[in-house]
């Protein structure tokens, strides 16, 4: 079978791929489309180390094939969206609805592939860039047959981690304020996510002016298109200022007044962190939600914190509950809600991955689908 494939060297589609069986709790599904990720592009840069040679792809949605014995919520010919969150069920982050501290769902380096005759690895418990990929059980769920699989692909990934860092992240609500950095597959769902949610104000902050209707089109009340020499905070303090009761100093002062309640950093960027806590007002909380390398940090005065309580935080693909937000998703996909058809810009065949990977690069993609098979 086909798949895309990472050596340590190169990325190439290579047609000598093959999948074992799925053990008793475990689920073989034929790929119908899967979106390209930041991360997959990461794993060929090597901003995220990982095994080799190894079948890339983690944001996928098929139609189930085979399934172990043991497994009962799923039976082939269903549909499903594919999630990498493969998480154990049991232990006292997975029972008290945190699934994403499960330490089983991280890393789940595996190798369930063969490649030329050789054991080749699996990436991040998913590779959906292939014809067939063996996950948990857990990491399938059952969508409505209805539901165009080369749309609902992204709800694993992309969706969820804009979507998820707002809702299972912040308690974000009516008439709160936000700043979006970064207008991309994620940032379009964040910004949608906010809007959901009642959010009053949502600045979407971008490089590219081009982003903008984008942003808007999903909810985005404002658009500021940054540059090097714009002074990001200053900016955001001027359009939302500080509206309590007149005091002596109202807006000024070293804490700053005014700035929003909420920023999602989806860039990776240190500055642009930094920056994030800078234009909180406070009490607020900057999440990072876009991936830096490993060894990045970020230096931010103490005073922030213990003195008007600002909160620095992060979120791990959306913190998710998937069983429950990508079915929540779905319904509120057909209800006209969230968006999900738009984040598409262009489809391509497995094959031509790399005009994909090139268009991403490029920032003129939400997200590009490849598509894998016929649904
Ligand atoms: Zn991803
Ligand atoms: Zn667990």
């Amino acid at each position: 079978m086909l798949g895309l494939v990472y050596d340590g060297e190169k990325a190439e589609i290579r047609d000598d791929l093959a999948v074992r069986a799925p053990g008793p709790t475990e689920v073989k599904v034929r790929l119908v489309a899967a979106g390209l990720c930041h991360s997959d592009l990461s794993v060929i840069d090597g901003v995220i180390p990982w095994n080799v040679p190894c079948v890339l792809g983690h944001e996928g949605a098929g139609v189930v094939a085979e399934v172990g014995e043991a497994v009962t919520h799923v039976a082939p010919g269903d549909h499903v969206v594919l999630h990498t969150l493969a998480f154990c069920g049991l232990c006292k982050h997975c029972v008290t609805g945190r699934p994403a501290h499960c330490r089983k769902s991280m890393g789940n380096a595996s190798q369930p592939f063969m490649l030329g005759g050789e054991p080749a690895w699996n990436f991040a418990g998913a590779s959906f860039f292939s014809e067939y990929s063996v996950v948990q059980a857990n990491q399938c769920v059952k969508i409505p047959e209805d539901i165009d699989l080369s749309v609902a692909c992204l709800i694993g990934c992309g969706v969820l981690t804009g979507i998820g860092s707002v809702w299972n992240r912040t308690d974000l609500g009516l008439g709160d304020t936000c700043v979006v950095i970064g207008v991309g597959g994620v940032g379009l769902n964040v910004i949608q996510g906010a809007r959901a949610k009642g959010a009053g104000r949502i600045i979407a902050v971008d490089t590219l002016a081009e982003k903008e209707p984008f942003a808007r089109d999903f909810g985005a009340t404002d658009f500021i298109c940054s540059t090097p020499d714009l002074d990001l905070p200053a900016r955001v303090r001027e359009m939302v200022p500080f509206d309590g009761p007149a005091t002596t100093a109202p807006n000024t002062g070293p804490f700053g007044a005014g700035g929003v309640d909420y920023v999602f950093e989806c860039v990776g960027h240190p500055a642009l962190l930094q920056a994030a806590l800078d234009m909180l007002d406070w009490g607020g909380t900057a999440v990072a939600v876009g991936v830096p390398a490993p060894t990045t940090t970020v230096d931010t005065r103490v005073t922030l914190l213990t003195h008007v309580e600002r909160n620095l935080t992060g979120s791990r693909a959306g913190s998710h509950r998937p069983q429950k937000d990508i079915p929540l998703i779905v319904d509120m996909y057909r209800r006209g809600i969230i968006k999900l058809d738009e984040l598409v810009s262009a489809r391509y065949p497995l094959t031509e991955w790399r005009r994909a990977a090139d268009d991403l690069h490029d920032g003129k993609l939400a997200r590009g689908v490849l598509q894998i098979s016929e649904p």
